[in-house]
Parts: C-alpha cells; sequence; structure tokens
C-alpha cells in the first residue's frame, strides 16, 4: 500500500515498474551518457515501449490516460535515479514540452505527432527563454510575422533542454509587438530541419551532463500555419498554465533526488570508521540526517497535494508555487548535508553524491526562480 494518500494501486505499480526500470537501465549506463553529453534515443525509445512517455496521455495514443499524480511519481522514480540529467531529458519530453501539443493541439496536429511523441519516436523541447527574457516570460523578443498564410519567426532561444536533439520544438514568438506585457503571443510548432532554424551552440553546463542544452536561433524560418499551436495571441497563457504541470514534476523530481541522497548517506555514514565508532554514532549526524529526513517527507507530501488539487481541477498556483519554492531550495540544503557527511569522498567526481550536488543547484532556479515563485505565494498570501 502506497504511503502517499492520494496515490492508487495503479500508481504504485507505475513506480515498481518505473524503480525497475533505473536499476536495470539507467544506473548501469548513466556514467557514459553523463560524459557524452546527452541520454541515448534508445532508452528514450524503451521508455516509449514500455508507456512511460505516455502516462499522461490518452489511451488512443498508446498512453495510460493518468493525471499530475502520475507526472509526480515518474518524476520521484526518475529522480531516484541519481542522474539529474536523465531525468530531465525525459521530464522535460513528457511533462514540459509535450503538455502544449496535448492541451492545444487540432485533432489534425495530435493525429500526425502524438503517436510518436508518446512512443519516443520524436523527442520535444519547449522553447520561452531568451538571452534577454528567462523569469520575465512577457519580455521576450522572438518574433513571428504573417506571411501569406503562414509565419516567418526571428531571434532566438537559451538554455532549451532537448534543444540539440529534439526533433519537435514549442516556441513562443510575440505575434503582436504592439500588445502590451502578457497579450501578443503565439506558440509554434517547429519541426527539426526547417529552413532557418538552427542549434546556434551546445551549452556546457555545471550538472545535468547527460541533459543536452542549447541556444537556438531562428532567422525567417517559415512556420505552416498548420503549426500554429493554439489560439494566437493566446500563448503566454498557455506557457503560464503549463507552467503549473512542470513545477509539481520539478518539485517530485527533487524530492525524489533528496531522499536517495539521504539513503546514499545514510549507508555511508553508517559503514564510516571515526573516532572509535562510526559517523552514525554521532548525535549531530544523525540528527541532522533525521531534520533532512522530516523535510523530505514534508516537501512530498506538499508536492503529492498539489498534484491531487491539480488533478480535481482546483485553482493550486499557491500551492505549486510553495512546492517549487520549497522544495528547489530544500534539494539544495540535504545535498550540503549528504556531501558534508561523505568528507572528502563526496567531493570526488564519479562519486554519486558530488554529481547529485551539481545536479541540484539548478532546481532552486529553472522553471520559476524561487524568488519567483515567493512572489506568486506572497500575492495569494
Ligand atoms: C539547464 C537549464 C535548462 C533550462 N531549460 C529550459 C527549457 O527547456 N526551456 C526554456 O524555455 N527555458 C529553460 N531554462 C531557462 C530557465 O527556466 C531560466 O533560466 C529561469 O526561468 C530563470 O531565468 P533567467 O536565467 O533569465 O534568470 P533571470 O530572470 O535573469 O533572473 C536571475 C535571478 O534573479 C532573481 N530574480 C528574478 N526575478 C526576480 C524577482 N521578480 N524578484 C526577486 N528575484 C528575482 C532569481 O534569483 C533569478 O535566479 C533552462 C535553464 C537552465 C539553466
Amino acid at each position: 500500500m502506497s504511503d502517499i494518500p492520494f496515490l492508487s494501486h495503479e500508481h504504485e505499480m507505475l513506480r515498481d515498474q518505473l524503480r525497475r526500470f533505473v536499476a536495470d537501465e539507467v544506473q548501469p549506463y548513466a556514467d557514459a551518457w553523463e560524459a557524452d553529453g546527452q541520454t541515448p534515443r534508445e532508452t528514450l525509445h524503451r521508455m516509449g515501449e514500455l508507456g512511460f512517455l505516455g502516462v499522461r496521455y490518452p489511451e488512443q495514443f498508446g498512453g495510460a490516460d493518468m493525471n499530475a499524480l502520475g507526472s509526480a511519481v515518474l518524476a520521484e522514480e526518475l529522480g531516484r535515479s541519481t542522474f539529474g540529467g536523465f531525468a530531465i531529458t525525459v521530464l522535460v519530453h513528457t511533462d514540459m514540452a509535450s503538455p502544449h501539443l496535448a492541451r492545444y493541439a487540432t485533432p489534425d496536429q495530435l493525429a500526425r505527432f502524438m503517436p510518436s511523441v508518446v512512443s519516443g519516436e520524436k523527442i520535444t523541447a519547449v522553447a520561452v527563454t531568451e538571452p534577454d527574457a528567462g523569469s520575465d516570460v512577457a519580455s521576450i523578443r522572438t518574433r513571428a510575422e504573417k506571411r501569406g498564410n503562414g509565419w516567418v519567426l526571428n531571434g532566438s532561444k537559451m538554455f532549451i533542454t532537448n534543444g540539440v536533439h529534439a526533433d519537435l520544438y514549442f516556441v513562443a514568438a510575440k505575434t503582436d509587438p504592439d500588445a502590451k506585457g502578457s497579450r501578443g503571443v503565439t506558440i509554434f510548432i517547429v519541426e527539426k530541419g526547417s529552413d532557418g532554424f538552427a542549434v546556434a551552440q551546445k551549452l556546457d553546463k555545471m550538472g545535468w551532463h547527460s541533459s543536452d542544452t542549447a541556444e537556438l536561433v531562428f532567422e525567417d524560418c517559415f512556420v505552416p500555419p498548420e503549426n500554429v499551436l493554439g489560439e494566437v495571441n493566446q500563448g503566454f497563457y498557455a506557457v503560464m498554465s503549463n507552467f503549473q504541470n512542470e513545477r509539481i514534476v520539478l518539485g517530485a523530481q527533487a524530492m525524489g533526488e533528496a531522499a536517495k541522497a539521504i539513503e546514499i548517506t545514510l549507508d555511508y555514514v553508517r559503514e564510516r570508521k571515526a573516532f572509535g565508532g562510526t559517523l552514525w554514532d554521532k548525535q549531530a549526524i544523525r540528527q541532522r540526517l533525521a531534520q533532512r529526513a522530516a523535510e523530505v517527507e514534508a516537501g512530498r507530501a506538499l508536492v503529492y497535494q498539489a498534484a491531487w488539487l491539480d488533478a480535481q481541477g482546483r485553482d493550486c498556483v499557491k500551492e505549486v508555487s510553495m512546492v517549487k519554492a520549497y522544495c528547489g531550495e530544500l534539494v539544495n540544503r540535504v545535498m550540503y548535508d549528504c556531501q558534508q557527511f561523505h568528507g572528502g569522498a563526496g567531493y570526488m567526481v564519479g562519486t554519486a553524491i558530488e554529481r547529485m550536488v551539481r545536479d541540484a543547484r539548478i532546481q532552486a532556479v529553472g522553471g520559476g526562480a524561487t524568488e519567483v515563485m515567493l512572489e506568486e505565494v506572497a500575492k495569494r498570501l
């Protein structure tokens, strides 16, 4: 039976399957993916075959038709893999980029793209951030101008996950330059290989090494009318709305990482000898780990509560923003302590904890920085 009251038998079956997959098909190989700077396409295909890429999508496309609780289970288990780059590669595809398609596509667009998204044949990316616009989404400058029936895109996008290797990009651009702030943004489906669309550079990062990240450039990139996603000039609201799911998922991933780091550290301190006993014999160490374990349980509870509220269709912007702020900071505090209790060994490249410390840092920034999330909470207090 689940330790989370909102989860069903199906959720726990999904969790078991994911845990087996991660143990058998991720952990033995992912050091090589880190060195390679990407998660291999075969692994993503395999996840498609096993149904992991369609957790949220209708059965007609090969999905499992679950709600945000299913996404939280997926994200928590991938977070527990200890390879944040692998986890984010998958979660951007399943829960941050492809939801744009699932929620706003026409029946024709769904039929064209959804089966290959669920099978892992086509990998997706979402391109909102620009060199001069991150937290402040409304100030993006990439332009789309009408040409004939279609549109022409000009501009650049920054820090785009799956940016090098994706097949489908959901790109936010200004379609009405005179509209104030949030109005006048539209989402376009840009297919890999489109004229005028290029990867400007593959970006090197502090962590998440098995995730590829890119700067993208659009120079007179023609987008045909059938690749406009959702209503023209309503794209800002689509981005904001999808952020809710994204932030639940990032919180769940962070709590999976944090819980796993504590487990790894417990194993270490129970074995490591110092001052005539083990590190676990030191009350200061046991109590710090106990404190962090309690905080992680609180974070998990908040994640699943927010996912449940979302699944009920309830307004949960406050709770989701709390999830993102709380879990993004907490995972970093946990990693700091876990690395501390590994001593010098935890500073060595090649240890799980060293990688997890690096991977965690972005959790307080990406998908909504802590300060921005706390403003969302404050507005609703
Ligand atoms: C590895 C990685 C992957 C990413 N993947 C994607 C992706 O796939 N698609 C995509 O579109 N974007 C992606 N991003 C972008 C990410 O979402 C942004 O980096 C994030 O939203 C912050 O924007 P910024 O970097 O422009 O920082 P800025 O907006 O310049 O903010 C800098 C810092 O200032 C502080 N701050 C900002 N606003 C406020 C405020 N109002 N009050 C107080 N403090 C504030 C915060 O501490 C923030 O970290 C990714 C980023 C990284 C690093």
